[in-house]
């Protein structure tokens, strides 16, 4: 018996279990019941599947932010049906404040999974009640900076996305005075190596097809336009509290290594594995501790070639532009993340094109300059909220009437 499996299970609430974050983490959980115990689930619009989760881990609370507590019910005794399950009778939570009722219960960890801004107040409520984050809703993070920041007791934020899990794995080889650059790593996307103009015909479906990992339909697209490397140096800048002349994108398309931090004495500490979130999540429910055989590690057995190229600022703009609204701090992280949610959504409806998505971000970017919010001394909830509104409202308009 293992040191982990005499304690008690680390009672986990997964916001946003319907995703590819979401069924990944109970997959984990299925596999590690010792370790683990989901003591609430939260999803969108997928009630079928929630209730499919719950009924089969008997999850005490249940919640959906579109649908009814009916529906929910009603699902709940379908799944239950369906797999023989008598007795089960969950505390049902519906509406779009059902994933921060949900947060603030008590719990060890919050798994927030939710994918876009409206993440942002669970992860607020899971901060406010003391919980351990394992936060892979990097939008809540970085539209909310400083008051997320201001929320959270040292360590109380456990990264999930790869690059700053690999960072903070690595950032236990030294300490924090020792530490020169963080080295985020980029897989550069399907569009790899591709010119401006050779983009301007990409189609959604292409967009979809990431090299190495399936993912949700937001975060996909943002790998293709190299948005999510952007949304990354921010988050990375806000975790680590590292300058961001101090943070390095590197294009690695294998991604194999998931980031690297280099150190003063000039050594670099990589940390490496399979192109998939497995590892991650398990760290981010279990930290500081690993879950053995969460997958399988690199096979050294295999010859193979790791390639590092640096990235293509004119192609992908992207990165420069988070850098820029970084920089600026305030309500400008959460006008690049709003504008280009707007954005994402209008190519999937075919109202705009590859290349338009980052230069609606810059358009909407460049016109907040002129607005009085842009220079937000103290930042609250509501400014990031009205920021947020302003950004989807202009975005709308641009994307419309492009
Ligand atoms: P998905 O689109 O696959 O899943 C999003 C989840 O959020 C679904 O469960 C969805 O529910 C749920 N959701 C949407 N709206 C709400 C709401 N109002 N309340 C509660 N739940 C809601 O996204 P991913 O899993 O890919 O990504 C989730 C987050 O993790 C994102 O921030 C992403 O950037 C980050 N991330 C993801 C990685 C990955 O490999 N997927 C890697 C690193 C970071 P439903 O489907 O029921 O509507």
């Amino acid at each position: 018996m293992t040191a982990a499996a005499t304690a008690s299970p680390r009672r986990i609430v997964l916001l946003g279990s319907t995703g590819s974050i979401g069924t990944q983490a109970i997959d984990i959980v299925r596999r590690n019941p010792d370790r683990f115990e989901v003591v609430g689930l939260s999803a969108g619009s997928n009630v079928a599947l929630v209730a499919e989760q719950a009924v089969a881990l008997r999850v005490p609370v249940v919640a959906v932010a579109a649908g009814s507590t009916d529906d929910l019910a009603a699902a709940l005794a379908a799944a239950a049906d369906a797999s023989g399950v008598t007795g089960y009778a969950p505390e049902l939570l519906a509406g779009p404040g059902a994933s921060t009722t949900l947060a603030a219960r008590e719990a060890d960890v919050v798994v927030n999974g939710i994918t876009g801004a409206i993440g942002l107040e669970p992860t607020l409520a899971a901060l406010r009640a003391g919980t351990t984050l394992a936060l892979a809703n990097k939008e809540s993070l970085i539209i909310g900076g400083p008051l997320v920041k201001a929320l959270a007791a040292p360590g109380q934020i456990v990264p999930v996305d790869s690059e700053h899990s690999a960072i903070a794995q690595s950032l236990r080889g030294g300490r924090a005075v020792e530490v020169r650059r963080l080295v985020v790593t980029a897989s550069g996307g399907p569009f790899r190596g591709r010119s401006r103009a050779e983009l301007a015909d990409v189609t959604p479906e292409q967009a979809l097809a990431h090299p190495n990992f399936a993912m949700g339909r937001v975060i996909t697209t943002n790998s293709a336009t190299l948005v999510n490397k952007g949304l990354e140096v921010i988050e990375a800048h806000l975790l680590f509290d590292i300058p961001f002349e101090r943070i390095e994108v590197v294009v690695h398309p294998q991604q194999m290594i998931h980031s690297m931090v280099e150190f003063v004495d000039g050594s670099t500490i990589a940390q490496a594995g399979p192109p998939r979130m497995l590892v991650p999540i398990a760290l981010g429910m279990s930290w500081p501790e690993r879950v053995p055989d969460v997958d399988v590690p690199c096979d050294w057995t295999k010859a193979q070639s790791w390639e590092f190229e640096p990235l293509d600022d004119d192609a992908f703009p992207a990165v420069a532009l988070a850098r820029r609204v970084g920089e600026a701090g305030g309500t400008w992280p959460a006008v690049y993340n709003a504008a280009n949610e707007v954005a994402v959504d209008a190519f999937h409806d075919g109202r705009i094109g590859f290349v338009d998505i980052v230069d609606t971000v810059a358009r909407v970017v460049d016109a907040y300059a002129a607005e009085p919010a842009s220079r937000v001394e103290e930042l609250t909830l509501e400014d990031v909220l009205a920021a947020d509104a302003w950004a989807r409202a202009t975005a709308d308009r641009l994307v419309a009437a492009p």
